[in-house]
């Protein structure tokens, strides 16, 4: 028995940005050549991609850390180092990324746009940006910046309009099996589905949805294998339930009784979903004997409690394509598949502090580097009054002029952040 991996914890560190050259121009007969040194080459971002090929998150067991490459120094002649190449993992589609700390949601990997989960770290300038009609030999360059490092979870949670519940062997596979392209397992024994099933149920021209089987639940609980509600994930997002339920008596259950210890677990799962719309299938009615009243018991007491009942034969087919067509005309009323909303905002106060800021002096610039003030600038826009007065708020808030002050810092030198620059004054 392989297992189905569907969470995982990785930890993921983008490339760090190669540093600025100090270099100057040099030429026969030319005596004093102007600085020329590259700057660094951006680090490689951490990637994810969707991949449809892939629909479990087994290529993560076994490999846990992810790493992009770093970024190439600059040189002379103001070449530019090489960036670091972006790491591109790939996830199956409906995978859920979290923050590994807070569990908050970082990013659902639902549609088909690329995610950078990591941000490799910015070169740094070579000496040759710096070259002013007062300054004209440079003897600087800024080093690179580190990139981003994260623990996240990435967590499994298939993207299906309908999802399939009910006891082990009520038929749900067999259901999804006649009506649409997926071949499940279908075995008379409980335990059989140990992945969750998607498949593509076409119902006329135009008109589609897709179904998935999970185990869980009830599944192997009696086996002590404790799936538990695990699986349950996979149908978070589901916009329908289709409650399966085996009227034929044919494992000596009741019926009703079935379908209330289902709706027990769903609920002790998630209130929410289980309030989910549902409707019933009463399945293997070409099994119900004569004498039976599993069938018109069941139909009273769900019917009473406001769920559509069906009757169906997976086997035989028996109802199913009539099933599917009601399936489709109530998802055309539904909202669409439930597509989850990032809940994380990166720390800035977690981006070390003001005093984990690299100060160095060359003569009158000041030059400041560091994480913290990199997460600042991503934040401000410059262009923008109130965004440069908020700057302005947390550099005076941060200390870090009195660190300035404190290592010596006069009136007129440079201050030099990264590609901006201003006249300190006191
Ligand atoms: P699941 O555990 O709910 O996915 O159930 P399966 O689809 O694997 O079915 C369990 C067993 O019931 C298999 O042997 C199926 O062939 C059988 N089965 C499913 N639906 C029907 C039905 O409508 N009539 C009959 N006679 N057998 C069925
Ligand atoms: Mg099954």
């Amino acid at each position: 028995m392989s297992a189905f991996i569907d969470k995982v914890r990785i930890t993921v560190k983008a490339g760090r940005g190669g540093d600025g050259a100090v270099a100057f121009h040099r030429e026969k007969f030319v005596a004093a050549g102007g600085p020329d040194g590259g700057d660094g080459g951006n680090g490689g971002s951490i990637v994810l991609r969707v991949d449809d090929h892939m629909s479990t998150l087994m290529d993560f067991r076994y490999k846990r850390k992810y790493t992009a490459a770093d970024g190439i120094k600059g040189e002379g002649g103001r070449r530019k180092g090489k960036a670091g190449e972006n790491l591109i993992i790939k996830v199956p589609r409906g995978t859920v990324v979290r923050d590994a700390e807070t569990n908050e949601i970082i990013k659902d990997m639902s549609d088909d746009e690329d995610f950078i989960l990591a941000k490799g770290g910015r070169g740094g300038w070579g000496n040759h940006h710096f070259a002013t009609p007062t300054r004209q030999v440079p003897r600087f360059a800024k080093a690179g910046l580190p990139g981003e490092t994260h623990d996240v979870i990435l967590e499994l949670k298939l993207l299906a309009d309908v999802g399939l519940v009910g006891f082990p062997n009520v038929g749900k596979s067999t259901l999804l099996s006649v009506t649409s392209n997926a071949r499940p397992k279908i075995a008379n024994y409980h335990f059989t589905t140990l992945f969750p099933n998607l498949g593509v149920i076409y119902v006329e021209e135009g008109v589609s949805f897709v179904m998935a089987d999970i185990p869980g639940i009830i599944e192997g609980a009696a086996e002590g294998a404790g799936l538990g509600h695990d699986f349950l994930r996979h149908i978070d997002r589901c916009r329908l339930m289709i409650h399966v339920v085996d009227v034929s008596g044919s494992e000596d259950r009741d019926p009703v009784e079935d379908f209330e210890k289902i709706n027990a677990e769903l609920r002790e799962y998630s209130p929410e979903l289980a309030e989910r719309p549902m409707i019933v299938a009463a399945n293997k009615i070409d099994l119900l004997p004569p004498d039976s009243d599993n069938l018109e018991r069941l139909r009273k007491y769900v019917t009473e409690r406001g769920y559509e009942f069906y009757e169906i034969s997976a086997a035989t087919t028996a109802g199913t394509r009539d099933l599917m067509k009601v399936v489709a005309g109530k998802l055309a009323q539904l909202p669409p598949v439930i597509v989850y909303e990032p809940e994380y905002v990166k720390p800035l106060a977690e981006a070390g502090g003001v005093e984990e800021l690299t100060i160095e002096q060359f003569d009158d610039v000041w030059s400041v580097s560091g994480l913290w003030m990199e997460r600042l600038l991503g934040d401000v826009n410059f262009d923008d009054y109130e965004s440069r007065m908020y700057f302005d708020r947390q550099l005076r808030r941060s200390g870090l002029f009195a660190r300035l002050e404190e290592m010596g810092i006069q009136d007129g030198d440079t201050v030099s952040i990264y590609n901006w620059e201003f006249t300190y004054e006191k």
